[in-house]
Parts: C-alpha cells; sequence; structure tokens
C-alpha cells in the first residue's frame, strides 16, 4: 500500500515520509487511532515506503519488497494480533496460525476494525488477547537476520490486547533492538496500554478523517450521490469503516444500534430543553441516507422497543437482539417503556416505515416520528435522570 492509497492523513503521511528522510526513524512507534480512521493502512505505507529501495515521494509500488508488501507477504514484515483458542485441540494460539485469514481480510479491506475479525473468524464468544507465547515467538523471529538485508518491521495490531507477561516479554526488544528492527503498535489507545511501553514509544496521533475526504471515497470508489456521501461521512465521525459498513449495508446493526441512541436522546431533550436544532439537523441528515436504510432502521427501533418491554417486564431473554453501542445500557433504558407507551411507539414507527415506502418526504417523517416518540417518552416524568437534561 502506498500512502496515496491511504484516505485523508496527509499531514502524518508526510511527517512519516520526512523522517526516513531525514533518517530519524524512531525504532518503536504507535499509530494511535480507531480503525476506522486509518491507522493499519498508514503503517502498512509506512512499512513499504522504509523497506522499498527504490523510493522517492512514495515507494515505487513496482519493485520485489513493494510487491510482496502489496501482498503482506513481505518475509521481514511480521503481523501480530489479538487471537483466541479456537478449541480444535491447540491450547496455545499464535497469530501465524491464523495469518492467512488475517491476511485475507486486511487485503480486502485494510480498515477492518477488531469487531470485523471476530466475525471473520465466527468467534463471538471468545476472548480475544496476545498472549506471552507471542511474545516469545515476536522475540525469536526479531533476532534472526533480515532476508532482504534492510529492515525488520514487525506490526503488532491492537497492544491494549496484550496481556501483562506479554507486554513485559517485549519490553527489552523495544529498549535494546537487535540490528535495524521497526515496531509498529497499531491500536485505538495509548492509555489502555501499558505505560512502560508507552515511555519507550513515539507516538503518532491519527485524527479523524476529514468528512471532505470520506465523503469523496464514498462517491469515487462506492458510488455513492453526491447527497448520501456527505450525510454518511457527517454522520460517522471520520470513520471510515463506519462509512463503509453504513454504505454497504452490513453489519447494520452496530450502526443502528448507535443512531437509535442518539435519536432517543435527542427527543428526549428537545422536549425538555425546548430546542428543536439538534434534533431538527439530525433529522435532516437522516433523512438523507435513502428509503431503503431508514426502512430497515425503524425495524431496528421497533426491535429494541420490544426488547425494552420484554426486560422491564422480566422476560428480557425472550428477545435475542443486542446493542453493541458502548454507553447504552439497556436496563436503565427499559423503565421508560412501558404498558402505556408501547403500543403507540411501535405503532408510529410502522407508520414512518409505511410512509417511507410511499415516497412520503423522509425529512417530514422523521421530525414528525421523531416528536411523538419524544412525547410518549415523557409520558413517564422520570426519564431525566438518565439522560441528565
Ligand atoms: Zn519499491
Amino acid at each position: 500500500m502506498q500512502f496515496n492509497e491511504v484516505i485523508g492523513q496527509q499531514s502524518v503521511s508526510q511527517k512519516l515520509r520526512e523522517s526516513v528522510s531525514n533518517q530519524r526513524i524512531a525504532h518503536a512507534q504507535f499509530f494511535a487511532g480507531s480503525n476506522g480512521s486509518g491507522n493499519l493502512p498508514l503503517a502498512f505505507s509506512y512499512a513499504q515506503f522504509v523497506l522499498c529501495p527504490n523510493r522517492t515521494e512514495e515507494a515505487c509500488g513496482a519493485c520485489r519488497s513493494c510487491k510482496m508488501m502489496n501482498q503482506l507477504s513481505h518475509p521481514d514484515v511480521h503481523f501480530a494480533f489479538p487471537v483466541a483458542n479456537t478449541g480444535t485441540g491447540r491450547s496455545k494460539a499464535l497469530s501465524k496460525d491464523f495469518l492467512i485469514e488475517w491476511r485475507e481480510m486486511m487485503l480486502e479491506n485494510p480498515y477492518s476494525e477488531l469487531e470485523d475479525w471476530i466475525n471473520h473468524l465466527d468467534i463471538q464468544n471468545k476472548q480475544l488477547n496476545i498472549a506471552v507465547n507471542e511474545s516469545e515467538a515476536i522475540v525469536r523471529q526479531l533476532s534472526l537476520k533480515s532476508y532482504e538485508g534492510g529492515h525488520k518491521v514487525l506490526i503488532l495490531w491492537h497492544p491494549e490486547k496484550l496481556n501483562i507477561q506479554a507486554a513485559n516479554k517485549l519490553l527489552k526488544l523495544i529498549e535494546e533492538p537487535v540490528g535495524e528492527t521497526l515496531i509498529l503498535f497499531v491500536g485505538p489507545r495509548v492509555e489502555d496500554v501499558l505505560p512502560t511501553i508507552i515511555s519507550r514509544t513515539q507516538i503518532i496521533r491519527l485524527n479523524p478523517i476529514e468528512e471532505q475526504s470520506i465523503a469523496q471515497y464514498l462517491m469515487d470508489k462506492l458510488n455513492s450521490s453526491q447527497e448520501e456521501a456527505t450525510n454518511i461521512s457527517h454522520l460517522t465521525e471520520g470513520n471510515l469503516s463506519k462509512a463503509i459498513r453504513w454504505h454497504l449495508h452490513q453489519g447494520g446493526e452496530n450502526i443502528f444500534s448507535e443512531l437509535f441512541i442518539e435519536w432517543m436522546r435527542l427527543c428526549f431533550k428537545a422536549l425538555k430543553v425546548k430546542d428543536l436544532d439538534q434534533l431538527s439537523t439530525w433529522n435532516q441528515e437522516m433523512s438523507g441516507l435513502g428509503r431503503e436504510r431508514l426502512k430497515s432502521f425503524f425495524t431496528f427501533c421497533t426491535q429494541v422497543i420490544r426488547k425494552a418491554l420484554l426486560n422491564n417486564y422480566g422476560s428480557g431473554e425472550l428477545s435475542t437482539l443486542e446493542l453493541k453501542a458502548p454507553g447504552f445500557d439497556m436496563a436503565k433504558f427499559s423503565p421508560y417503556i412501558h404498558a402505556d407507551n408501547c403500543i403507540t411507539i411501535i405503532q408510529e414507527l410502522t407508520l414512518a416505515a409505511r410512509h417511507i415506502e410511499r415516497n412520503a418526504n423522509a425529512k417530514i417523517v422523521m421530525m414528525d416520528t421523531s416528536f411523538k416518540i419524544a412525547r410518549q417518552l415523557h409520558h413517564k416524568l422520570n426519564v431525566d435522570s438518565y439522560y441528565g437534561v
């Protein structure tokens, strides 16, 4: 991958290029940002750039080293990432046991996130981590001579999944690297990684991708219309993985979870503090997302309301729906859905979906439904403590 294939992030790319030209390559670096910001694609590009013997402003893209890197199969680039024991009798799983699957996923979409990885392996119930035997394997690999005579690179994805022993095993390698070694940690948050590692590492912080770059990507690569691209880029706040999922309508439930929570929050707030601006802007953005997606969203909301009601009456297990959005607590939300309002809310959501299907103006439908739901949610007045408005 070359720097110009990374979406946005021009200024960080430029700094990385300069550090190589000035021969100031820190041997341990942390690319901190969500996967949706492009931390991993940036690490791939940087490694390719460092290893390419013909680099100018970019890696050449054509030499032996670049070709191997484009397949993520350069013998001097090692990958480590969280894995789980998958019950096939192996007690100590290593990244190399899953390298084919990981490479396949990353070649398909280098913006893949940890959750995509869990789904790719189909191991939703397993705990993923990077264990001490992985660190031992890394130390062994990096102590060998490089095949091509240049740098040896380790790209370690999600270092927050290193357990303490595993992290400690890596310390010596970071403190006293053997030969030309480049260790790239790639993860969301510096704060989640052991301070002993961080203190010896140069931090490269990535901002969310500019909305304009995301919109452009959606239009150029995924044939989004301008309106859709603008709306998606705005709602997904600089996270390209999320924007792609939205566009492809895959993994929709996670995004729906986040949107549902945001919608309920704005509905509560709009009536409580009599401020309609935010709700109105949000409705406008939602209405640009297309009829099919809106219909699916309303159906999803209906399921959440049902689940909340069942929960409230102690039968939550009858619904298998999971809300995965951070910060949402079904147990706290459920009390606001009760026998007095649940039927009306579900009727409103069903009606909204029907209106959308019949080509009604989406913004008016969103606004209308928002008010009706807000009123229903305020049916019981102790809502304040939960949403803090
Ligand atoms: Zn090259």
